[in-house]
């Protein structure tokens, strides 16, 4: 089965903060890895985000393009936009001067106290709207404890998706635990998507039950959409491990070709890949 991976994180910084879950999944977390990792598990391309820093900041987009480039056609690039209007001008240059490139943009709620439909954003959007790219949310349950779980909440979108009809909207993580609130957003904006990165960590007490929970409330959530052609594969890599992602998604209870969409072509229609 061709995979295509929709989220994934990775750079050479040595402040990156998702090594603690590279460490606990046995990863050694570079680009090395991934790439011998996505030819062993038949995966054809990737959409690579910055992982944040320990300081809060994301790691610099121009890191992230560097690694596509590295990988040689295996990985495309996402931009992260932080609010503030320098910061989106910095975004639509790189992703101006990379057009065709660029797969999307990635934006942070929860992890800055800023809704979605913020005026800050509305440059970004423009743009994503007139070139058919994506806009990726982090939605759901944040890494830090100090973030704001009312801006990561994925109902945050509905505003933004009533505003923009034509904009391409992803929520990461299926907004996890907001399910039923994600799958609701998904039935009723043709132009809500989400993926299913970053889950689960192993590791627990009782992983095997929440694993079996997440499959049953995953797919009811897609039981309620009514169709799985809006959801996304991904790994979050390094927070699951290839083999872990891909028996969790193979465990959903749909039809084989539903989950196949959701391997690859899903994506492969949604980021133009
Ligand atoms: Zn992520």
């Amino acid at each position: 089965m061709k995979i295509i991976d929709c989220h994934i994180h990775c750079s050479e910084s040595n402040q990156d903060a998702l090594v603690g879950f590279a460490r606990a999944n046995g990863l050694k977390y570079n680009l090395g890895e991934l790439l011998t990792m996505m030819e062993d598990y038949n995966v054809s391309s990737g959409l690579l985000l910055s992982p944040p820093k320990t300081n809060g900041k994301p790691v610099p987009n121009k890191e992230i393009l560097r690694l596509c480039r590295k990988s040689k056609g295996k990985l495309f690039p996402i931009v992260t936009v932080e609010p503030s209007s320098s910061a989106v001008s910095e975004c639509l240059e790189l992703a101006k001067k990379n057009k065709g490139y660029t797969k999307g943009f990635k934006i942070l709620l929860g992890y800055f106290p800023v809704y979605p439909a913020h005026k800050v954003y509305s440059r970004i959007y423009d743009y994503a709207e007139s070139t058919d790219l994506p806009v990726m949310f982090h939605t759901g349950d944040t890494a830090s404890k100090t973030a704001s779980l009312e801006h990561a909440n994925p109902l945050s979108l509905d505003v933004l998706a009533n505003k923009r009809q034509s904009l391409k909207i992803v929520a990461c993580h299926f907004g996890n635990p907001w399910f039923h609130e994600t799958a609701e957003l998904l039935y009723k904006h043709p132009n809500v998507y989400a993926d299913i990165s970053g889950l689960f960590a192993v590791g627990a007490k009782y992983s095997n039950q929440y694993l079996k929970y997440l499959a049953r409330a995953v797919s009811e959530a897609i039981y309620f959409v009514g169709s799985a052609e809006k959801i996304i594969f991904g790994t979050d890599y390094p927070v699951e491990r290839y083999s872990d992602a891909i028996r969790f998604t193979k465990s959903l209870q749909l039809e084989q070709d539903d989950i196949g969409k959701i391997f690859s072509e899903n994506a492969k229609k949604v980021f133009q890949l």
